[in-house]
């Protein structure tokens, strides 16, 4: 398995940090985790064409984690006016709860009504756990602010790696990360900030992943309040483990 950090930021992107976005290879599968903006172009620069992604797991609705799928959904359809003929590849897009009307309501957004009969594009949501032939994933439901979302578990090749998404400390969270060798980590807030219930921060981090076995945390989703924070050495407060301070284009080989 191979994961690149394509966006590490949050919504307010800045030239170092895209919004979320990770790209994860297992075998000859490429799997989006998230296109907020700049995902599409991100993948264009590891030479990874947006078309030849095999399925796309939304963690939730809110903008900084969806504002990139209608783009990567529309470069396809633009591949069919010029080949005439249908996508190579059906896209499967999955998200917690109302993924298809997500969809449709991109494509009635954007002035392109036929989107929602599209068969090659799918949404499915997704709970629980599905098996694949190359992979397993799970999805773990939380509440984060005003939706639900989507903590995703996959495990292949003996390993396993958990995009939290955003998330508050809660169950999900803490069951989704157990004995995983890659947790890739909400630090939206550091040890100081003031407690939101959206999001972790990196004392809650560290108590999280210490608990449940975790063997390396990758931080992501950064805020620009906290860049001069050393949010490495505040999870290492409570965390045995390796600490990584996930940055925009970082591969990860597992
Ligand atoms: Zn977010």
């Amino acid at each position: 398995m191979k994961i690149t950090l394509l966006g590490t930021g949050s919504f307010i992107a800045d030239l170092k940090h895209g919004g979320p976005g990770y790209l994860l290879e297992i075998n000859d599968k490429k799997i989006l985790i998230d296109a907020g903006s700049g995902v599409q172009q991100k993948l264009l620069q590891l030479d990874v064409n947006p078309d030849d992604l095999d399925a796309i797991y939304i963690t939730h609705q809110h903008a900084d984690h969806a504002t990139d799928l209608f783009a990567i959904i529309f470069r396809r359809f633009i591949n069919y006016l010029s080949d005439k003929k249908e996508p190579k590849k059906e896209l499967f897009v999955y998200g917690p709860r109302d993924t298809q009307k997500l969809i449709d309501d991109l494509g009635k957004v954007f002035k392109l009504e036929s989107m929602s009969g599209w068969k090659w594009v799918q949404g499915i949501d997704l709970d629980g756990e599905k098996d694949f032939d190359d992979f397993t994933v799970e999805a773990f439901q939380v509440e984060h602010l005003n939706v639900v979302s989507n903590i995703y578990r996959f495990e292949a090749e003996g390993k396993a790696i958990v995009f939290s998404g955003d998330t508050p400390k809660n169950k999900g969270i803490e069951d989704a990360t157990k004995n995983v060798d890659i947790a890739i980590m909400d630090a939206s807030n550091s040890k100081d900030s003031v407690p939101d219930k959206v999001h972790t921060n990196t004392f809650e981090i560290a108590e999280i992943c210490q608990n449940s076995c975790v063997k390396k945390i990758v931080l992501s989703h950064f805020r620009s309040i906290n860049y001069d924070k050393d949010l490495v050495a505040e999870v290492k407060e409570g965390f045995d483990g390796e600490v990584i301070l996930g940055e925009d284009m970082m591969e990860i080989e597992l």
